[in-house]
């Protein structure tokens, strides 16, 4: 849509797949200035780039909030952001602003649910470990009771958060021959019963799983809901995921768990902060598997992404729907 002949201004806080670039590009209704490079804009960046825009193409990292709402002032309508995940955003001022919002659900469900599987496979299976051990010569023989860890068969999974990525993960890990699948979270969910999901209280997820993945969203009660009293009640032979958002840990206390032998070990695609400092003490640990956030991280899913963010962003200039509009 144009103002008066002139093309709507959108600001755009990185570089992203051309998918979403030529949506844009083709629409031929904004005019689009991005922050230039593959790193997070600086925050002064981002409060000069919003000024009169129309529309706010976003990524999780740029914590979007009543400073950047002001700077962008009363011209802004629209805010589209790369990823499925929206604890970045405060929906209170946004909403405040009759702002609206598009995400960018299911099309990453596949590619972060295998990247969970993954990982829990390399935590529980001492993958990195095993793979340090040949490069640097800690390979000797064959040996009985050298890098042993722990199968999914006969197992209890337990979820925390079966929504859109927890349930295809658990739908991924049952074929494992897992024995019992838990969830928790604040609803049962109807297609639970596909991996014969059982809802259970938390502490009874947490006791009684041999695995424990996390795929909640970071909200107000999920945020350090993994502290000591949760690693405490955890098995000591148990595995712990988190693929949802680093919030969700209290990092000291996992920290604690994992040197104390409170539990085996965990496996993180997600940190606070990230990224992770290179001498943070999680990094230290064999125990600890540390990936950089790539949960949706395939060609073909972050193309996928670019473009349903720049319909979002279209939809929302030109007051038409939205494919993926958060509701809120
Ligand atoms: P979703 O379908 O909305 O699922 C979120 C789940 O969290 C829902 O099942 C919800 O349960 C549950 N939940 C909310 N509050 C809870 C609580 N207090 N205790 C336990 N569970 C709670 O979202 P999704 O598409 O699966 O994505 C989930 C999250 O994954 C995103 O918010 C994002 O943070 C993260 N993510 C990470 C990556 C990565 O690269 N690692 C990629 C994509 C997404 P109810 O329905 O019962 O409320």
């Amino acid at each position: 849509m144009q103002t008066a002949g002139k093309l709507m201004k959108v600001f755009l806080t990185r570089r992203i797949p051309q998918e979403g670039m030529k949506i844009l590009s083709a629409a031929g209704v904004c005019e689009v200035s991005l922050w230039d490079s593959d790193e997070p804009v600086p925050r002064a960046e981002l409060l000069k780039g919003v000024q009169g825009a129309h529309g706010l193409l976003c990524l999780l990292s740029d914590k979007i909030d009543a400073e950047v709402l002001d700077a962008a002032g009363p011209n802004l309508k629209t805010i589209s952001t790369l990823s499925v995940g929206f604890d970045h955003l405060a929906l209170d001022e946004i909403k405040k602003r009759g702002i609206r919002v598009g995400y960018t659900p299911d099309v990453l469900t596949d590619a972060t649910a295998e990247l969970t599987v993954a990982l829990l496979l390399a935590t529980a299976r001492r993958l990195p470990e095993g793979v340090e051990e040949v490069k640097n010569g800690g390979w000797s023989s064959w040996k009985p009771l050298w890098l042993c860890g722990y199968g999914l068969s006969g197992s209890t999974v337990g979820v925390i958060g079966l929504g859109r990525i927890g349930m295809a993960i658990a739908r991924r890990l049952m074929p494992f021959g897992v024995k019992r699948l838990l969830y928790s979270g604040r609803t049962a969910k109807a297609d639970a019963a596909e991996v014969t999901g059982e809802f259970v209280p938390l502490d009874t997820l947490v006791s009684e799983s041999d695995f424990i993945v996390v795929s909640c969203s970071l909200t107000p009660e999920t945020q350090g809901l993994c502290d000591k009293a949760f690693f405490s009640k955890m098995k000591n032979t148990a595995v712990f995921v988190n693929s949802s958002r680093g919030a969700v840990v209290n990092q000291e206390d996992l920290y604690e768990a994992l040197t104390s032998g409170q539990i085996a070990a965990a496996g993180l695609d997600v940190t606070t902060p990230e990224p992770l400092p290179t001498n943070h003490p999680l990094l230290s640990l064999k125990n600890c598997v540390v990936l950089p956030h790539i949960g949706s991280a395939t060609y073909s899913t972050r193309g996928i992404m670019a473009a349903l963010s720049a319909r979002n962003l279209l939809g929302g200039l030109q007051d038409t729907d939205m494919p993926s509009e958060l509701t809120f």
